[in-house]
């Protein structure tokens, strides 16, 4: 929802779609941040196809940002969907919690947050 839509509920309507989303929030902890890529690798032997661009994979990756850097973690393949869970699990979460968070600053600009 943009802002404008949620400029366009009442004070009412706002506090049952708080109410709906902190519902919807599930299994927080299954939470893991960062977004899932697949990847291509080069391997450490010399001789190898992946040096004339057959690249290994691809596999899946973990790609996080953490400390002020960005990183890749390998995701076996046997945690795969295990991760990819945990994953989409955390970005509902996250789009639910910034939809509160909007809602209580609307609520807070009309001096009604409670
Ligand atoms: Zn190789």
């Amino acid at each position: 929802m943009s802002d404008e839509d949620l400029q366009g509920l009442s004070d009412r309507q706002l506090r049952a779609q708080r109410r709906r989303l902190a519902a919807s929030l599930g299994r927080l902890e299954a939470t893991l941040p960062g977004s899932l890529v697949r990847q291509g690798r080069r391997c450490s032997s010399s001789g190898c196809r992946c040096r004339r661009g057959e690249l290994h994979g691809p596999y899946l990756y973990l790609a996080l940002y953490a400390a002020g850097r960005n990183r890749t973690l390998y995701v076996p393949a046997a945690l795969e969907t295990v991760v990819e869970e945990h994953v989409g699990v955390t970005q509902r979460n996250e789009a639910a919690l910034e939809q509160i968070a909007r809602i209580n600053v609307e609520l807070l600009r009309r001096r009604a947050l409670g």
